[in-house]
């Protein structure tokens, strides 16, 4: 069962803190709450209490001074309603901003809870033992506007990846949806012809020093061709992506 944990959660705070400068602790808590979307034990209500574990490790951020006396990075002032609020300083921006697009990327994947807790920690990590770390990106490929907020890096190798997986799934050069068989070719022809989504069930990292070949050996087991449609509906649910099995079984029930 995935957890957050205080250090984790130190990235993702300063992330949002930089869009709403003098954001106050309830709004941060609210704010990384709709980014996350804690399921599981850290969604459980603390006994007694009008709160779960997550909000509540994020709230222990001020107590223990995490962000602004430990780090640095954050200015505490006082919100017009009293309350706490929270600025970057100049060594908070200056560290969001070298990590600003794992972070983006993570979380504009909308994976579940466990996969976004899963990514964060993995960036945490990866830049407290000084490596250097890419995140492939999806939307790039699917958003425009993703495609202009990535580095040329990220693009080539999210692009190498979703080449690779189109490679591997297309069978006598037909490419189909893998929850209903939808064909581009066959309805739109030409124009549809080696169109196809590609949906990550994980993010995928890369460290600097992994070999590639190997890293996309390992991912292609997590990615799924899917159609436009299919892969809007297994990211409808909020909280977390649904399963190409239960996409399959709604399907099927569907039909029946
Ligand atoms: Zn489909
Ligand atoms: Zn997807």
């Amino acid at each position: 069962m995935a957890r957050i944990s205080e250090p984790d959660l130190v990235l993702p705070a300063l992330y949002v803190i930089q869009k709403q400068p003098g954001i106050t602790t309830a709004e941060l808590i609210s704010e990384l709450r709709n980014i996350f979307i804690p399921t599981g034990e850290d969604a459980e209500i603390l006994h007694g209490r009008n709160d779960d574990k997550f909000s509540q490790i994020v709230r222990n951020l001020v107590p223990h001074h995490t962000l602004d006396q430990r780090l640095g990075y954050t200015i505490l002032g006082v919100s017009e309603t009293m309350n706490s609020s929270h600025r970057l300083s100049e060594k908070g921006l200056s560290y969001l901003q070298d990590n600003l697009l794992s972070v983006e990327s993570l979380f504009s994947n909308n994976f579940g809870y466990a996969e976004t807790v899963y990514g964060i920690a993995e960036i945490n990590t990866s830049r407290v033992a000084g490596k250097k770390i890419t995140i492939f990106d999806e939307n790039i490929f699917i958003f425009e506007g993703r495609r202009r907020a990535v580095t040329t890096q990220v693009y080539e190798r999210s692009k190498l990846l979703r080449d690779k997986a189109i490679d591997f799934y297309t069978k006598n050069g037909i490419i189909v949806c893998e929850a209903c068989g939808f064909d581009f070719y066959k309805i739109y022809g030409d124009i549809g012809r080696g169109y196809i989504e590609i949906h990550h069930q994980k993010p995928v990292f890369q460290y600097d020093e992994i070999d590639f070949s190997r890293l996309i050996a390992e991912a292609l087991k997590d990615l799924i061709p899917l159609c436009a449609n299919c892969h809007r509906m297994i990211h409808r649910k909020k909280d977390r992506p649904l399963s190409i099995q239960e996409l399959r079984e709604i399907l099927a029930a569907q039909s029946s």
